[in-house]
């Protein structure tokens, strides 16, 4: 073979593969839905030079830690917000907040500047609310007085349920003994948790949370406890429900690598991590796979949705 003729096939390979090439990426961007792309991609980071493309349509955002932590706004949530809401994206704020109403906390908000919509919010207290309805339970109530507003007209006399919320000035021996005695009293009725977070971030710092003193009744009893917000896969799903999209065309975005991300990645939604509020470093090898992208905030989070996902 000459070495015209060489140069020749090899140049026509080499267009044939990058022609492949192409015509591969843009079947991956238009048919592989986006949990298809999260199998393909394992996990990646917002670094990535081969990130995943696909049609998001609802994003769910986590609030505390990924928004604000207490009434301080994460510096770019404000602008990120905004990007959002110039696209076609669904958008839901899915929080495990226990500590506060809905209202209380969509005030909060609002006196944050944060242009939210009372009926994007979805909290675990809700989801506890209908719950204990559809299950006729009359609760004993383990919640801040500010919760307890999410319960009005619910009955409490002769508990068939004990319901824990983050509560700090209830966690002490007195209640968590009163509530042990009636779980004890009754085998039978749930210990339910409105979530089972480890810690929460805080302006002074990290500090316990639910988890913790649901855990000792849990032990104490020797019961687990139902579950009702983050990760709980139905606390998901009811979040979309409204839209009528499937969770495999959801991104969730998140502080928490366990209850927003690896609880959202297990029903196939896009899991993205944040590096603002509880995270620490290496939080992303806690779960296996490992989050779809990590970000260094909301703001880096919605660039990517905007760039990769859409
Ligand atoms: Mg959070």
């Amino acid at each position: 073979m000459s070495l015209n003729i060489f140069l020749r096939t090899f140049h026509n390979l080499t267009s044939k593969r990058q022609f492949l090439k192409i015509q591969w990426k843009k079947l991956e961007k238009n048919y592989f839905p986006v949990q298809k792309r999260n199998h393909l991609s394992q996990s990646i980071n917002s670094n990535s030079d081969m990130p995943p493309s696909g049609k998001a349509r609802t994003v769910l955002i986590d609030l505390s830690g990924t928004v604000h932590v207490e009434s301080t706004a994460i510096s770019t949530a404000h602008s990120a917000i905004e990007r959002l809401r110039d696209t076609s994206l669904n958008i839901r704020f899915v929080t495990n907040s226990s500590k506060e109403s809905k209202l209380s906390l969509y005030k909060r908000l609002k006196n944050m500047g944060f242009d939210i919509k009372m009926d994007e919010i979805f909290t675990s207290l809700t989801a506890a609310r209908q719950l204990v309805e559809t299950r006729k339970l009359r609760p004993m109530l383990i919640l801040t007085e500010e919760a307890m507003d999410d319960f009005k007209g619910i009955p409490n006399e002769d508990p068939n349920a004990v319901l824990v919320g983050l509560t700090p000035d209830k966690f002490n021996y007195e209640h968590l003994n009163t509530a042990f005695r009636v779980l004890l009293d009754k085998p039978d009725i749930p210990l339910i948790a409105i979530n089972k977070a480890r810690y929460i971030k805080q302006l002074s710092g990290l500090s316990l949370a639910t988890g913790p003193f649901v855990t000792a009744l849990e032990y104490a009893v020797d019961r687990k406890a139902e579950l009702v917000g983050k990760p709980n896969s139905a606390f998901f799903l009811e979040s979309i429900k409204d839209f009528g999209c499937e969770a495999s065309s959801t991104v969730m975005i998140g502080d928490d690598v366990r209850d927003d991300v690896e609880g959202a990645m297990k029903i196939g939604m896009f899991g993205i991590l944040v590096k603002t509020g509880k995270y620490r470093d290496g939080d992303e090898t806690k779960i296996k796979p490992g989050p779809d992208a990590i970000c260094s905030d909301i703001g880096d989070a919605v660039e990517y949705i905007i760039t990769n996902l859409t």
